[in-house]
This record gives C-alpha cells, structure tokens and sequence, in this order.
C-alpha cells in the first residue's frame, strides 16, 4: 500500500503503526475538539496523534485522557508563529512541557495580542466594506486562540465573501488589506521558547513560504526538523525536503494539520507516518 513519500512494507519495523503529528482543535482555530480528533484517528487506524494547536496547549489533555480510554497515543505539541521579513513562518514545538505555568503564561498573553489583532482586522475590513462583528468571531472562536479562520468564518456568515479561500485572497491574506501581522518573535526566539520548555522544534509546512532561502535560515537557526509528509506536498517537494533532512541530519516529521473540515474536509488518516518517526522524535528529546 502506498502511501505519501513512503512504500510501506519497505520498512518493517513497527509496519502497522502510524502516527498524524499535526492537526488542530477547538483551542484553536480546528472545528473539532480534541476528544473528536482522538476518536477520528483511532477509526482511521492511526496509532499516534499530534495536537498541534497554534499558541495554545488546553487541547492536549482532553485528548490524552481520551487517547488512554480507546487507544490513541497523543503526541503533545503547540504551534507557534514567526516573522521572516513580511513572512509569517510556523514552528512546532513536540513533547514541550505543556503543563509549564510559565509556557501557559507566555501563551496567554500571545493569545491576548491576538485579540487585539482580530479587531484591527475587523476595523480594516470596515473600511473595506466587509463589515463583521468583532464579538461574532470571538465568539466562533470560543475558548480557543482567535486566528483568520474565525475572521474567514464570520465573512463568510456575512456573504462578504462566497468560499471560504476567498477569504484569504481578498482581505485577509499576505499583502491583502485588511491583513494584520502577529507577534513579531524571530525563528531563533520562537525555537529557544520551545528548547527552554524541553520540546523539539520543527519547521510546519515548509514549502508554504515558497522560499527555500527561509528554510535554509531556519534550519542555520537551529531546528531539529522539518515536516515533510503532507497532504499539499508534491512528491517532488517530499524529495526535496528529504534531501534536506538527509543532509543536515534532521529529523522528519508529517500531518495533514487537519483543521477539522475547515478546509472542505476531514484530513486526518490522509498522511499516515510510520511510528519510528515518532521513537526517532521521543530518542531526540
Ligand atoms: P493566523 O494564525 O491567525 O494568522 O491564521 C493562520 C491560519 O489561517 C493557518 O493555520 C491556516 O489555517 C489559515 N490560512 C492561512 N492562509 C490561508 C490561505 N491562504 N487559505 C486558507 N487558509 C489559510
Ligand atoms: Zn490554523
Ligand atoms: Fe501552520
Ligand atoms: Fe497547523
């Protein structure tokens, strides 16, 4: 059976166990909770589960106590955001102390920023006619970290816009205008608050930048590795960025960032990576 970047059989250590390392939940801008995440996976026969939320890390222990009661090993995670230039760049952060009261801190008051940035984002679009209520995102967002998706949502809601893509190639895009940058960490500081809290840094969707320059930076910067593995990678992407690993003695890591049908559909049990990615990760901390 083949599945993205690997011919399984061609590896017969752990051949049945398979691992998502990266999908989203309620705590942030996912449509699913945690536990619905958990349950998804285990009907997609995957043995391990990364909740990778961005800024957030409540969604971890609901899924763990559920992953204990049906079977689903959940690899913690949190997924934060840099700036390159004007480039908005992610850093996973795997097996980070996520019970730290000082990582939570830190979280919190990037989650508050966020919340100023979603109403600057709301007042942008005023002045572009696409008027949306500030409370009616916050609210879709719940208790979670507020991103553009819930801006993308609540346009949506108003017919501002007719598919939730446009939302991003019209207003709320890079260099659209009612786009608003975040928290201006650098790679370096985003990858030194995930060391500091004993986690692994990875480079999240590294062809998204459509800049190999940056990856080469990140990696100069000190990530321990990149996700290679995803539904939106061509195989000359996976080749690429395998290379990449091989040469700079990385780690891999892949995920479908599932971000619970937000997209169109459900992605989880899309990318399947065999289980010693995970050993090789945990042998890494
Ligand atoms: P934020 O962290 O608020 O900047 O939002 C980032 C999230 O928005 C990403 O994780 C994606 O889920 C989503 N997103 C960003 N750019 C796009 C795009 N061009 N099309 C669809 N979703 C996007
Ligand atoms: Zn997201
Ligand atoms: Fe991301
Ligand atoms: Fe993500």
């Amino acid at each position: 059976m083949k599945f993205l970047g690997f011919n399984i059989g061609e590896k017969p250590h752990l051949e049945n166990a398979f691992c998502d390392f990266h999908v989203h939940t309620t705590f942030s801008d996912g449509l699913l909770t945690p536990e619905q995440v958990t349950e998804i996976a285990k009907e997609k026969g995957l043995a391990a589960l990364g909740i990778a939320d961005h800024d957030a890390v409540g969604g971890i222990e609901p899924a763990i106590k559920k992953g204990k009661q049906i079977g689903v090993e959940i690899l913690p995670a949190v997924e934060l955001s840099c700036i390159v230039g004007d480039c908005d760049i992610h850093i996973l952060g795997y097996y980070v102390d996520y019970k730290n009261k000082k990582l939570i801190a830190i979280l919190e008051d990037i989650q508050s920023k966020r919340m100023e940035r979603a109403k600057k984002m709301v007042e942008k679009l005023a002045d572009q006619g696409a008027e949306v209520e500030l409370a009616r995102v916050l609210e879709l967002a719940g208790n979670g970290t507020v991103g553009r998706p819930h801006i993308a949502q609540a346009l949506l809601e108003q017919g501002h816009i007719s598919s939730y893509d446009e939302a991003f190639w019209k207003y709320i895009g890079y260099h659209c205008p009612a786009y608003v940058p975040k928290e201006k960490l650098t790679p370096r500081q985003a990858i030194e608050m995930i060391r500091q809290f004993h986690g692994i840094p990875i480079l999240a969707h590294p062809m998204s930048y459509n800049n190999r320059a940056i990856v080469n930076f990140i990696i100069d910067e000190g990530i321990a590795g990149l996700e290679i593995w995803r539904p939106d990678h061509s195989e000359n992407d996976m080749k690429y960025l395998n290379a990449l690993v091989t040469n700079n003695h990385l780690l891999a890591t892949g995920g479908t960032d599932c971000h619970g049908g937000r997209k169109g559909k459900i992605l989880i049990g899309e990318i399947k990576v065999p289980y010693e990615y995970v050993t090789a990760l945990k042998n890494a901390r």
